[in-house]
């Protein structure tokens, strides 16, 4: 697999379904990859994949944790977007036998569930319009069937019936199937590229000592918007959140939590500042009275102002 020359920072909505399979992928070709599960966490994002799953508890989280509007503008931005089985009937229009609304922004109408339940799961070599290199392994399992395809949509590719199993629609890319899990990446890089005119605003300027992997964490104002689940993203927050602490000085808990605050939405400094003492970044009185930066001189301690 080759390496890309310009890694973009690739969201996968991790609410339900087979985001780790998308993940891998995406890393393996060496792109940043993220997993999203606050509306939030979107605004940095090159570009965004829902995954497959089951596309009535992807719908029902996306409506409880308020994606349904931040998903549209994401897509109405122009960065790419692409829905992978359950993804894709999240983004159709029309959908056959959905319980709630999905994302509603391909126009394409979809049938869940379509091959029925005696053909589970098959597999198909496709020709895929834009795709060089030969037939693609394409794995369905419980897929739908794109069932029309309005324009500007677009067919990309056909079961040998004439089923539609993959459209397109400018930024936006539905597949039927499930690509991330065959070893082959080239639909990953396929749609990497669809992001041809993007209209995004320009990027707020990276607050002061913030790697570029930690963006989709950070608000506008560099503060964590949420606590990452990879170790490699952690240890990067916890880098980028140790500085904050002057060297030398000592802080009561009450101070750090307080600091912390200042540098983080989801409400929990007692966290932080467990990891900032484990990882080694801040020292402490055995009792926990007072801490300090680890790798500063140590603070001379207050006896004077006892
Ligand atoms: N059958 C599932 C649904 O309708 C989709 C299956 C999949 O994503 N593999 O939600």
């Amino acid at each position: 697999m080759t390496a890309v020359s310009s890694p973009r920072s690739v969201g996968v909505l991790a609410l339900q379904g087979d985001f780790r399979e998308h993940r891998e992928m995406l890393d393996q070709l060496g792109h940043y990859s993220y997993e999203i599960r606050k509306p939030e966490q979107l605004r940095d994002l090159d570009a965004l994949i829902i995954p497959g799953g089951e596309s009535t508890t992807i719908a029902r989280l996306i409506l409880s944790n308020g994606f349904q509007d931040p998903i549209r503008d994401f897509c109405a931005s122009g960065r790419p977007v692409w829905g992978t089985c359950a993804g894709a009937i999240l983004l159709a229009k029309v959908v056959d036998r959905l319980d709630r609304p999905g994302i509603e922004v391909m126009d394409i109408s979809i049938a869940r569930n379509a091959f029925g339940r005696q053909v589970d799961s098959f597999e198909e070599n496709l020709d895929i319009k834009g795709i060089e290199g030969g037939p693609f392994h394409a794995v369905f399992i419980r897929a739908p069937i794109i069932t029309e395809v309005r324009p500007p949509a677009g067919a990309i590719a056909r079961l040998a019936d004439g089923s539609v199993v993959a459209a397109r629609q400018g930024n936006l890319l539905a597949t039927s199937f499930h690509p991330e899990i065959t070893g082959d990446s080239r639909l990953h890089s396929y749609f990497l590229g669809t992001g041809i005119s993007i209209q995004r605003e320009p990027r707020a300027p990276l607050p002061a000592g913030a790697p570029p992997e930690l963006l989709p964490f950070l608000d506008a104002s560099g503060r964590l918007t949420a606590w990452p689940t990879r170790d490699k993203l952690q240890r990067a927050a916890i880098s980028y959140l140790a500085p904050r602490f002057d060297s030398g000085q000592r802080y009561s808990e009450r101070e750090v939590n307080t600091l912390l605050d200042r540098h983080h939405t989801f409400n929990d400094s007692a966290l932080l500042r467990r990891v900032l003492f484990d990882w080694g970044y801040l020292d402490r009185e055995r009792d926990g009275s007072r801490y300090w930066r680890a790798d500063g001189p140590a603070p001379a301690r207050e006896t004077a102002d006892a």
